[in-house]
């Protein structure tokens, strides 16, 4: 799928910055340099296919910034995968680990390429042949991967187990989001969907909203789905569900348990009995009380914001709403809490997990969980108390909030980093 002019994710991430750097007086060397990434690299990974050709695929690892500490982010694997998609990722992640503050700097990576259409054995090839090519920039104290769309703790094993035949000895601390049986930490894999969850209690919060919580999930996968079973067990009632080859729509409430029951026998959402059949573009037009875009950018556009019944939008997903839609949702009241807040779940995580590591004590998942919560609603009363004051949107105060944190970093170090 080809982005039209206007919903390229990296375009809409200058403009933010440029935004910000406007509205905080940014001075103009810190904000030129903040304009572009600190390092990108393109690599070909030619891989065996199973049935015995030859495919090369590009990956790409980009490193935004390293004022702040490494270079942090996740690798994704997907046939949409570009270098200017994967350059705004690795921006937000900046962005997202100064909202939150904990010590790094922004990264990420990508291969196009497309992991359904591929066996277990061609994607550790792939992974195997793509960590060597990024090898030499990455490193527990230069650049720490994580998973993305469509890699997990088994992905992040295969990583960890190159670079460390590379080096020599093993090296948990140049991934997160591993297995636990290699220095993973307890939570990782449910923090992501865990803070979306812990800043949306907060917003009702501060909205007063008790009443109320019919919520829609877009996106089933590692974040939606722990949203989504979270919100149930609380109470909430998941009216509905989408995942990349449909949706489901229960008015009365999708009963979870039993989705998850025929999610896992039948391989996807769809065709759920107890639930009508929709289009993922209906179901984000429904009526309900909080929307959760919890799948990919570009989500909420000029063409459907002004349809959004939503009155909370908490953006799961990285880049969900483009600026246009961004402005159409302010102006009809909804309160978004902006991704580089809602899902910083997963990287505060993934700190936990370095600093476990680093350490070699690891803590168990209610210390992880306490510790998760403890972090995000701090930094979410932070970006509230900056947007009240200045009487901005939660994502200009956040991006106020995260320009600022690495501008005074910039500042105190100078040009080098
Ligand atoms: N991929 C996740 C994100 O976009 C996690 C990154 C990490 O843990 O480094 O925030």
């Amino acid at each position: 799928m080809q982005l039209n002019k206007g919903e390229n994710l990296w375009e809409t991430v200058l403009q933010q910055l440029d935004e910000t750097a406007k509205r905080i007086n940014l001075e103009s060397w810190i904000h030129k340099k903040l304009r572009k990434s600190k390092r990108e690299l393109t690599v070909s990974i030619p891989v065996k296919m199973d049935n015995g050709s030859v495919e090369v695929f590009t990956g790409y690892r980009v490193q935004h910034n390293i004022t702040r500490g490494p270079a942090k982010g996740g690798i994704r694997y997907s046939p949409e995968v570009t270098l200017d998609e994967i350059k705004a990722l690795a921006m937000l992640m900046t962005w997202k680990c100064a909202v939150v503050n904990i010590p790094y700097g922004g990264a990420k990576g990508g291969v196009a390429c497309n992991p359904f259409k591929m066996s277990a054995e061609e994607l550790e090839r792939l992974t195997r042949r793509y960590t060597s090519e990024i090898l030499p920039v990455i490193g527990p104290e230069k650049d720490i991967p994580a998973p993305d769309i469509s890699t997990d703790s088994q992905t992040m094993a295969w990583i960890m187990d190159t670079y460390s035949i590379d080096k020599g000895y093993s090296v948990p601390g140049v991934v997160t989001g591993k297995p636990i049986a290699i220095g993973g930490s307890e939570g990782r894999s449910e923090a992501t969907g865990r803070g979306v969850v812990y800043t949306l209690l907060n917003t009702l919060k501060h909205l007063n909203l008790i009443e109320g919580k019919k919520v829609i999930v877009q996106g089933y996968g590692k974040v939606g789905s722990v949203a989504a079973n979270l919100l149930f067990k609380e109470g909430y009632r998941i009216i509905g569900v989408g995942e990349i080859d449909g949706a489901v729509y229960n008015a009365d409430g999708l009963d979870i348990g039993r989705l998850n029951k025929h999610r896992k026998k039948s391989g996807s959402i769809v065709k759920f009995k107890e639930a009508d059949s929709i289009t993922n573009k209906e179901l984000l037009q429904l009526k309900c009380d909080i929307l959760i875009p919890a799948a990919l950018e570009n989500q909420i556009t000029k063409d459907n914001a002004s349809r959004i019944k939503a009155k909370i939008v908490v953006e799961a997903a990285n880049g969900p709403t483009t600026p246009k839609a961004d402005k159409i949702l302010k102006e009809k009241g909804v309160f978004v809490v902006p991704d580089i807040l809602a899902n910083a779940g997963g990287v505060i995580v993934s700190y936990f997990e370095w600093v476990q590591g680093l350490q070699s004590y690891f803590w168990s998942e209610r210390e992880v969980n306490l510790k998760l919560r403890d972090i995000i609603t701090k930094a979410f009363y932070k970006v509230l108390e900056i947007s009240l004051k200045k009487k901005t949107s939660m994502r200009e105060a956040a991006y106020s909030l995260a320009v600022n944190k690495v501008a005074e970093a910039t500042r105190i170090r100078g040009l080098y980093p």
